[in-house]
């Protein structure tokens, strides 16, 4: 930043020089001396083509008008220049004919002529003054130089007459030869130091060992239409105590611009600012040709709370804003501001490092950070066997073996085990012999059951057995909570997007392309970015062939839409939940990857910064902020998309469907089929043997079983005797009643049958 010093003699050189120590590399100064009673306009024309705009004047009162009235001739008193005038008598000046320009003049003053203690000090001081001398272009009858004398004469004799009476204070006669002192000299000193007087400049108190003055008041005077007004106060004790409250600053502010449009410029970019398509009959002049949250934004921060007028225009190539290192020059908006083609820059616009080292910006607006915008996976067409899912083909397999295995296993070791080969007939204590019941079918029978979580009422006694299916059946403990957890991810397609979650993601990859809007904050941002992820990102970015950038979001969208998740867009989360909002089959990637906000930009030292910044913080508070962008930012009635975790539409997205189960129905279907296959087998392998039995013919059999099989009333079947064969029969009859004995007995508990 450049400062401008004027001096106009010798003086003002050495009171400059305090300010001239604090030059660095961000603070230049820039010294030109003016010539007092000649024409400066050439001197000032100059500075003014070099772009300075913040200017120091050092140079007594009267002649501040002279070179104000110069710099005013050659338009260096216009917006955005800023005039400190050292003179601390520069308050009294009536400065008029300058008062309407638009240039910012402070001056210090170090007494309120209008304080009550001040007045009556004045109006002493006025008493005792024989003659009037004006100066010209001066209000007020005193100065600085003139209260300072007078407050130190008061103050002197105000001590000499409350001095006490051994001080004996009389005139005495003066001997310039000697070396002699006022014996009292040194105690009237130090009466005079602690004897606080309050004068035309208030209280005056010394440094008991200094001498120098402790404590004044500096009071900041800013020139309105209505002349110099008092915009702080500052002394030691309470440093700055600003007069002006907001509502202030935006009355100064609307009174200074009552008579000027601002121009603010935009770009055009939904929802911040669109063109509006005119009704039929309908021709659309001024800023009603636009709509959009900007437009609405500015029309409350400028029209609303600081009734001011307003003009919006388009900035030419409709960029944001990016630094050319070739030409050093800025483009898109501001470009714009820079070039004071326009007062304030309103859209979506970041405030970024770099922007702000060249413009100013007001409080953000709207916060947000950069994420990625991608297209949703299309769901896979239902399938019927997709209850098979959870388990890989492989798993499916495995297990099949297992349970095979296993259910061999069983049947081996309980062959082998003496603990499973039971006495048929409990009640028989000398069995001639044991029964093995673990035959492969009900091997195969307790495998199944465990698996299916039904268990079987057949169980092993051998240990070896009984520890094999313990085995099993925590093998199917696993897999049976491992099916049922999977199952439903699988069957509502929840766990199928195996593509990118993060940023990280898709810098791992190549498959996918990304990219940015060209020449804005998001792609500053990965440019400059020293994390390696982001990097990466840039270099993928920029060698990628062809071109991952776009002109502004809009086409960023479309490219992601059109890509069938080919690219992905790295866009600011605004933009990102304006657009999904109206693109149901487009989903936001991964968190944010920064945070940052949009601010107003304006050129530096815009008098107007305060103002305006003060009217975002108004609105902001107010909820306006929130209701402007809920108007811009919902989908009209009807025409949004519904997610997936809201309301009760959102619940009956993981409703299955038949096409999902289905298959389950198809399985039961097969399964009862074969069972319904085997039944039919074993019932004419029955009536083969009834029919070889009773001698019958097999259709004889056939008919006679399947009668008496839908017979459903029946519930009870006689047992059928092969048709005699004498000594056959006769045996058979032996152990038919040696059986039928035996069941007696075990019914009744008498050992007499046994
Ligand atoms: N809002 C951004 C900007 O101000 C645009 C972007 O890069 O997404 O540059």
């Amino acid at each position: 930043m450049t400062y401008t010093l004027l001096y106009d003699d010798d003086h003002g050189l050495i009171r400059l020089q305090e300010i001239l120590k604090h030059a660095t590399a961000d603070h230049k100064w820039m010294v030109r001396r003016l010539k007092p009673g000649e024409d400066n306009r050439p001197l000032l024309k100059s500075l003014k083509a070099t772009g300075v705009t913040r200017v120091i004047l050092d140079c007594p009162s009267d002649r501040v008008l002279e070179y104000l009235r110069h710099a005013n001739e050659v338009k260096f008193f216009e917006d955005y220049m800023s005039y400190v005038l050292m003179s601390l008598d520069a308050h009294t000046l009536d400065l008029e004919e300058l008062r309407y320009g638009l240039s910012n003049v402070t001056c210090l003053r170090i007494f309120d002529p209008s304080d009550s203690t001040t007045a009556s000090s004045l109006a002493d001081w006025k008493a005792s003054k024989s003659d009037n001398v004006k100066i010209p272009g001066q209000a007020h009858e005193i100065t600085v130089e003139a209260a300072l004398a007078s407050d130190a004469a008061k103050l002197i004799t105000s001590a000499v007459e409350s001095a006490p009476d051994e001080f004996k204070i009389e005139a005495q006669k003066i001997q310039c030869d000697t070396e002699s002192q006022w014996e009292l000299g040194e105690e009237f000193t130090n009466h005079l130091l602690t004897h606080p007087i309050t004068g035309i400049t208030d209280k005056i108190t010394l440094d008991n060992t200094t001498g120098e003055r402790t404590n004044f008041n500096v009071e900041i005077m800013e020139l309105s239409n209505s002349g110099f007004n008092s915009i702080a106060k500052w002394n030691a004790k309470t440093g700055f105590l600003y007069a002006r409250s907001p509502n202030d600053v935006s009355n100064i502010l609307a009174e200074k611009w009552q008579n000027k449009t601002f121009r603010v410029v935009s770009r055009i970019g939904a929802p911040y600012l669109i063109e509006r398509t005119p009704k039929e009959g309908e021709v659309l002049t001024g800023n009603d040709r636009y709509e959009g949250y900007s437009k609405d934004l500015i029309h409350e921060i400028l029209k609303e709370t600081l009734h001011l007028n307003y003009e919006l225009e388009i900035v030419p190539g409709n960029g944001y804003g990016s630094y050319d290192k070739e030409t050093k020059k800025w483009n898109g908006l501001i470009g714009h501001l820079l070039e004071r083609k326009a007062e304030l820059a309103i859209c979506d616009l970041t405030i970024t490092y770099e922007r702000r080292s060249s413009v100013d910006f007001t409080t953000p607006f709207m916060t947000l950070g950069i994420s990625i915008l991608y297209s949703k996976p299309t769901p896979p067409p239902p399938e019927l066997f997709s209850f098979l899912k959870p388990f890989s083909v492989d798993v499916w397999i495995y297990m099949a073996a297992a349970y095979l295995i296993v259910s061999l296993l069983l049947h081996i070791l309980a062959r082998l085990a003496p603990n499973d080969w039971e006495n048929p007939h409990p009640c028989d204590k000398s069995p001639e012999e044991l029964e093995n019941i673990w035959h492969i079918k009900n091997s195969c029978w307790l495998t199944v059951g465990s698996i299916m979580t039904q268990g079987s009422d057949i169980l092993p006694k051998g240990y070896s057995t009984r520890w094999l299916c313990g085995m099993w059946w925590f093998f199917a403990l696993i897999m049976c909570s491992s099916y049922t957890a999977n199952l439903a991810a699988f069957l509502t397609n929840a766990a199928m997007d195996d593509s990118i979650k993060s940023a990280e993601d898709l810098a791992l990859q190549t498959k996918i392309k990304y990219g940015t809007v060209e020449g804005g904050s998001t792609s500053s941002f990965f440019r400059r970015s020293n994390v390696s992820t982001y990097q990466r990102m840039w270099g993928a970015m920029e060698s990628a062939r062809p071109s991952v950038f776009v002109k502004n979001n809009d086409e960023g969208v479309e490219r992601v839409l059109k890509s069938k998740r080919a690219y992905a867009f790295l866009m600011e989360s605004t933009a990102i939940e304006y657009q999904l909002e109206r693109h149901c089959d487009l989903m936001q990637v991964g968190g944010l990857l920064d945070s940052k906000g949009y601010g107003i930009a304006m050129p530096f030292d815009s008098l107007y910064r305060t103002a305006v910044d003060n009217a975002v913080l108004k609105l902001a508070e107010s909820g306006k902020l929130v209701e402007l962008k809920n108007r811009w930012w919902q989908a009209p009635e009807g025409s949004g998309c519904v997610s997936e975790e809201a309301g009760e539409e959102g619940a009956s997205a993981a409703e299955l469907g038949v096409d999902n189960v289905g298959g389950v129905f198809v399985v039961l279907g097969i399964g009862c089929g074969m069972a319904a296959g085997m039944g039919a087998f074993e019932f004419l392998w029955h009536v083969r043997e009834v029919a070889i039995e009773q001698k019958m013919t097999q259709a004889e059999a056939f008919w006679a079983e399947l009668t008496f099989a839908l017979s459903f009333w029946e519930t009870e079947k006689p047992v059928q005797h092969s048709r005699p064969s004498s000594s056959a029969s006769e045996s058979n009859m032996a152990s038919r009643a040696s059986s039928v004995l035996r069941s007696a007995a075990d019914l009744f508990h008498l050992d007499v049958f046994k």
